[in-house]
């Protein structure tokens, strides 16, 4: 299960691993905390278009990686909140698609090479992932309503300078970078090509690999 804030999100980071563990046979589902339904500076189309073009983009990347299932909380972009309602609704989807791992950001990334401020909903989305898989989820007397409890075994986070974890993404980048054109509402004119490479062989090179996604893993119990 992969949790991020905005449709995007996935693409832009770890798609490369989402679709290596898909070729490898593992099933994948997405959250998306958010509709991203602020996230444009043109002043023509409603948070409510938006919503439904972005929802569409995330379905038709998820559809190019081969994600079996996107669930969208529909929260507001630029709003996220690390919330207990957002904790909730994060442990109902654990519960009811039972991942042996998830993968979300890390929440304490603030700062990233100089020249960017990291968005306040994906450290909010990652706060309330990892407050869901640990250890609400799997607390049997903590919101019974939402479902049977669950252990989640390992986390990936992303975007951690403490990686202990490298995933070999040479085959998958293109795949990657297909998916993320599915998001043409953000990228406009832009080729993100050069710069998820540039991105991926300069994690890579730390371990001889052309492409590489790296990962802090925590593995619990
Ligand atoms: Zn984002």
């Amino acid at each position: 299960m992969v949790v991020m804030a905005h449709p995007d999100d996935a693409e832009f980071t770890v798609a490369g691993t989402v679709a290596a563990w898909i070729r490898g046979g593992c099933r994948v589902t997405y959250v998306v905390c958010t509709d991203g339904n602020a996230g444009t500076h043109d002043l023509d189309v409603t948070a409510e278009e938006l919503a439904t073009i972005r929802r569409a983009e995330q379905r038709a990347a998820c559809a190019t990686l081969g994600v079996s299932e996107v669930l969208f909380l529909g929260y507001d972009d630029g709003q996220l909140e690390p919330s207990l309602a957002l904790r909730r609704d994060l442990v109902r989807a654990i519960r009811k698609h039972k991942p042996e791992a998830v993968i979300t950001w890390d929440p304490r990334r603030l700062f990233g090479d100089g020249n960017y401020i990291n968005h306040p909903d994906h450290r909010a989305a990652a706060q309330a992932t990892l407050d869901a898989v640990a250890p609400a989820c799997s607390m049997p007397l903590l919101w019974p309503e939402v479902g049977a409890p669950h252990a989640v075994r390992q986390v990936y986070v992303y975007g951690n300078d403490g990686a202990n974890l490298w995933v070999d993404v040479t085959e998958t980048i293109d795949l990657k970078i297909a998916a993320l054109r599915q998001h043409a509402s953000q990228l406009g004119d832009w080729d993100p090509t050069e710069r998820i490479r540039s991105w991926g062989a300069e994690v890579g090179k730390q371990e001889g690999l052309a492409y590489a996604e790296s990962y802090l893993v925590i593995t619990l119990r």
